[in-house]
């Protein structure tokens, strides 16, 4: 795995596959080095955790998604009717943004992630997290490794439950 972003963007690359967590600014940088790769890679699963701005905001500038033949999976979870799909297209309303998430070559193909389910051979879950407007975090699973992505969550601490938890025994230290 190696980050590339310096805003909510991140790459995990397991196997050929490419997981992208978030679109901020650093999903920007992303696309440049996806671009450079000789193959580039045409499917990117792009998972979206919450539409707050600083989450979604460098989405508009990631190159991949003018490549025609590129395909972007875009993965949210807890709303059924995709609405962070049509607040993620909303921001590229030609009042804010030049090129409409119409005109985007690439296919962005929405999905629902709710609970779990394999993509090339990783169990993805997503995992809801405490945090205004509601947020999901995802976790990576395969071959015994797991990578949580858990980004804006205000835990609710309890009078008798020691923080910060210096020992690392507490329940916030379980993993999704
Ligand atoms: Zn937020």
């Amino acid at each position: 795995m190696s980050t590339v972003a310096t805003r909510p963007a991140l790459k995990s690359g397991i196997d050929d596959t490419v997981f992208i967590c978030d679109a901020g600014s650093g999903i920007r940088e992303l696309g440049k080095d996806l671009l450079s790769r000789d193959p580039m890679p045409k499917d990117l699963h792009l998972f979206i955790t919450h539409t707050h701005w600083d989450h979604i905001q460098g989405f508009p500038f990631f190159n991949p998604a003018h490549i025609r033949d590129c395909r972007i999976h875009l993965y949210s979870a807890g709303d059924g009717d995709n609405s962070r799909y049509a607040l993620l297209s909303g921001q590229m309303s030609s009042a804010y943004f030049p090129v409409t998430f119409g005109d985007l070559q690439a296919e962005i193909i929405s999905k629902s992630l709710n609970g779990e389910k394999k993509i090339d051979g990783v169990k993805v879950k997503s995992v809801p997290t405490n945090h205004p407007g509601g947020c999901f975090g995802y976790t990576f699973e395969k071959g015994g490794k797991r990578i949580a992505y858990i980004t804006d969550n205000e835990l609710e601490i309890a009078d008798d439950v020691e923080f910060p938890d210096n020992g690392n025994t507490g329940q916030h230290r379980e993993a999704p």
